[in-house]
């Protein structure tokens, strides 16, 4: 196994994704309450650098951590959508990326953010410009790294994956993040058959106010025989691949 390593983090409804291939990339960084337990994850394990940051979306869940992240690491490329929205968490992660220098470079379908050697990380949407829900303008990431490929959905919704469809983008992937914390919302049949995954992981917190994940899309999962990870019941869900081979571990 190369040290190509996908890793989930999760707290409550928040949810933060690793990359590594002597690269680092975050996409997404938990809820303000997840401070200590990211920064101290992205730590323990040796990075100092982040060199691509990326806010899938503008929900607090996603994005509540991020003001603090770019204050303790090294930033190199960041990317969001390109939607604004009037809450404290939005304005405290611009606030951060005034105070560090950085720009914001547009998260939308298109965009290569890596292409070397074996390693490509492409963005499947937003496709449009303008939703009514915050949710479809999730950036959605395919980390390719070999013949092994992950689909991180944020959390975009049917809406959203119809588009992606339409695009004709290549969105075959062993492994897909089920958009939503796996709400009914998302992984719609045809997105989740052009995907057809063998595993899906389900960023959730235990308990959660919005009873996610729904039953609906456990069962559409298990019917398309989906091997289903769950960080509320496995804790951080780690991938590892030399690009043929895939390798997953749990820490709780
Ligand atoms: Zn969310």
């Amino acid at each position: 196994m190369s040290n190509n390593k996908w890793g989930g983090l999760i707290k409550q409804q928040g949810f933060a994704i690793i990359l590594v291939d002597g690269q680092n990339m975050l996409v997404d960084a938990g809820k303000n309450d997840s401070v200590d337990t990211i920064i101290n994850y992205l730590k323990t394990n040796g990075v100092l650098k982040l060199d691509y940051l990326v806010g899938t979306h503008l929900h607090e869940d996603h994005i509540g951590s991020l003001d603090a992240v770019i204050k303790n690491f090294q930033i190199g490329k960041f990317l969001m959508p390109k939607v604004a929205t009037n809450t404290q968490t939005f304005r405290d992660v611009l606030t951060a990326v005034k105070n560090k220098g950085l720009q914001i470079n547009t998260a939308k379908a298109g965009v290569d953010i890596v292409d070397i050697d074996k390693l490509s990380v492409k963005i499947l949407a937003p496709c449009n410009t303008a939703y009514e829900d915050l949710n479809n303008y999730s950036a959605v990431i395919k980390v390719k790294y070999g013949d092994v490929a992950f689909i991180l959905t944020g959390d975009a919704e049917g809406l959203s994956e119809s588009e992606i469809l339409e695009s004709k983008a290549d969105i075959m992937a062993q492994v897909l993040k089920a958009g939503h914390h796996g709400s009914n919302s998302s992984t719609s049949l045809p997105f989740l058959n052009a995907v057809s995954p063998q595993y899906a992981v389900i960023s959730v917190g235990a308990g959660n106010d919005y009873h996610h994940p729904h039953q609906i899309t456990l069962e559409k999962l298990k019917k398309a025989g989906v091997n289903v990870l769950r960080t509320d019941e496995k804790g951080t869900i780690i991938f590892a691949t030399d690009g043929k081979e895939i390798a997953v571990a749990t820490e709780k």
